[in-house]
């Protein structure tokens, strides 16, 4: 075809975990043509999860999150293509455009390109200073910026936001978390896991500001020099770390006619609504059969992964659909919180141990069957409770809460 720079059996859209797992995949399940992976990053696939932990305190350097060593994406015959977005994707020529005008084809095209931190809408969001995280380059900036800050404005009380105070507060910084909510957490667990966070971060020395309307980040000579909110006195701030979810990166996509809104829509397999092309991760919108079948678009690395595999297999002719079982989890000072199973359109929950003891659970149930666990220092919860969600198993409240019943035992001990 006149223009076409290059063409790939396949090619990935997008080198994070969804887009470097689909590759593996594949490889693992002997697929011998061609493969492309293409990255806007100049990396090539890291661990995204340590952006916020070990990786922004400074105590893991870049190479130790590799997903692969450098050499294995050659040896695995994969052709990496790093520093390359893709502007354009022409379904009826099977091409895509990058930035630079290179135009590549492709057989089936999967694209894994994630999500862009959402930004602040009002006056000043764009000042030196404000930060989010979500690549290591963006995570290099705020650590270049960390050693002349000592006051910092976190706004966003999700699990980003929440992880960045903790990793903050270890190193020394003074941290406010600014929340738009009357709670943290609030769009993903029950009250009582959001009191619970909120009790250990201001014990830890966070300042935590709910139900917070921020008018304008204010800057002197460009800088952020503090928040604005509404209501409260001005937050003075050296830094402001953004973590406000993020937008689908999914536009070229979109515009080439896949359908969906707010992500890409796919079926059970990964397929969008174009022939021959896939979407996994952070950008898709998949239903889900631990949500009773509602679209919904999970944003976690074991998502991710299990999407990939998903398309690997249905791309080789194998369709399966996806039915993991979605699962995350979020360190925050010495907490592991380990959740499985998804909240939505859960109708009651119980706390299962003592919350004082810092080892607990909080297990979610839908129309009386276990549907979600958040686990607090408490793995053999999650292991367990993971068979129950697997399972959809009927349990009384009474039974979930009373910790001399291990969750293994459950199905007897509710069916007695
Ligand atoms: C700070 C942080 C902490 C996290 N912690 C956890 C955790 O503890 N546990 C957990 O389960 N999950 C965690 N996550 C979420 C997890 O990392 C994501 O769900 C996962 O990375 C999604 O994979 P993905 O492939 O969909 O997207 P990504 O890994 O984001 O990869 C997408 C890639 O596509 C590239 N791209 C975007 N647009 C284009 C384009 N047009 N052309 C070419 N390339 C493009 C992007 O630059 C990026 O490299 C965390 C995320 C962040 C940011």
């Amino acid at each position: 075809m006149q223009g076409v720079a290059q063409r790939h059996d396949v090619l990935i859209v997008g080198a994070g975990h969804g887009g470097a797992q689909t590759a593996i995949a594949l490889r693992q399940r002997k697929f011998a043509d061609s493969i492309g992976l293409l990255g806007e990053e100049l990396d090539p696939p890291y661990e995204r999860p340590p952006l916020s932990k070990d990786y922004l305190a400074g105590e893991r350097p870049f190479e130790r999150i590799l997903l692969r060593a450098e050499a294995f994406w050659g040896e695995r015959d994969i052709s990496l293509g790093l520093g390359k977005t893709v502007v354009a994707v022409n379904p009826a020529n099977r091409t895509v455009t990058t930035a630079s005008g290179e135009v590549i084809g492709y057989g089936a095209l999967v694209w894994a390109a994630g999500g862009r931190p959402r930004a602040l809408s009002c006056s000043g969001a764009h000042l030196r200073g404000v930060h989010t995280i979500r690549s290591r380059a963006d995570v290099d900036r705020l650590r270049e910026e960390l050693p002349a800050a000592d006051c910092i404005a976190v706004v966003g009380g999700g699990y980003i936001g929440l992880e960045a105070a903790a990793t903050l507060r270890k190193l020394g910084k003074r941290v406010t978390v600014v929340e738009a909510l009357d709670r943290v957490l609030a769009r993903v667990t029950a009250e009582p896991l959001s009191r619970f966070y909120e009790a250990e971060h201001r014990a830890q020395g966070v300042d935590i500001l709910l139900g917070a309307k921020i008018d304008c980040i204010e800057g002197e000579h460009g800088r952020a020099s503090g928040l604005r909110i509404a209501g409260a006195d001005f937050l003075a701030a050296d830094l402001v770390i953004v973590g406000i979810g993020i937008v689908p990166a999914c536009e070229p996509l979109l515009r080439a006619g896949a359908s969906g809104e707010n992500g890409v829509a796919v079926d059970e397999y990964g397929r969008t609504s174009l022939p021959d092309v896939y979407a996994v991760g952070d950008c898709a919108l998949q239903p889900n059969p631990y949500a009773e079948g509602a679209v919904v678009r999970l944003e976690s690395v074991q998502n991710a992964s299990d999407m990939a595999i998903t398309v690997a297999k249905a791309i080789m002719g194998e369709l399966e659909p996806n039915r993991a079982v979605p699962w995350f989890w979020s360190d925050q000072y010495d907490l592991r919180l380990q959740t499985v199973g998804l909240v939505l359109r859960c109708d009651d929950w119980v706390v299962r141990g003592e919350m004082a003891s810092r080892s607990f659970s909080i297990v979610y149930r839908r129309k009386g069957r276990v549907a979600a666990l958040d686990c607090v220092n408490a793995p053999k919860d999650f292991i367990q409770g993971r068979t129950l969600v697997q399972k959809g198993i009927a349990a009384e409240l009474g039974a979930l809460a009373d910790t001399s019943i291990p969750l293994k035992n459950l199905p007897a001990a509710s069916s007695t």
